[in-house]
């Protein structure tokens, strides 16, 4: 997605464009690795010094409340963000801490018949093909 396409998207969500939120989105987008706001504002401050915790965290909150930006909360205390937001399962390494996007192809439940969702998330934890393998030498 390039700047001018991201600015259109924002505009059909009617969020004001700012460089922070562009930052902040484009960073998401191209880091797949559900980074927290420390890390966000860390990496994307890398580029622009100038800008400050506040606007960087602010980005996130606007972000997250346009739908644009998900967050996951899959350890407590910690929320980290996505910016993938079609449908996708989690799995979280309890080795590496690294959290790993899965495609899910068919979510089969009941016992919800008549409830309102408005949020699905699916959740995995265990050792990762990398930590496996050094588990196992
Ligand atoms: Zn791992
Ligand atoms: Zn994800």
């Amino acid at each position: 997605m390039n700047k001018t396409e991201i600015i259109e998207l924002f505009r059909e969500k009617a969020l004001r464009v700012t460089p922070q939120r562009i930052a902040v989105f484009t960073y998401l987008l191209e880091n797949r690795i559900h980074a927290d706001a420390e890390e966000v504002y860390k990496d994307v401050k890398k580029e622009n010094p100038s800008f400050s915790k506040t606007t960087v965290y602010n980005a996130l909150g606007a972000l997250c409340e346009s739908g644009l930006v998900i967050p996951v909360t899959l350890d407590a205390g910690r929320v980290r963000y996505d910016a993938h937001t079609q449908f996708h399962g989690h799995f979280k390494c309890e080795c590496c801490e690294r959290i790993f996007d899965f495609d899910i192809d068919a979510l089969d439940y009941s016992g919800l018949e008549g409830f309102s969702i408005t949020n699905k998330d699916v959740y995995f934890s265990g050792l990762c093909a990398g930590c496996k393998k050094i588990t196992k030498q």
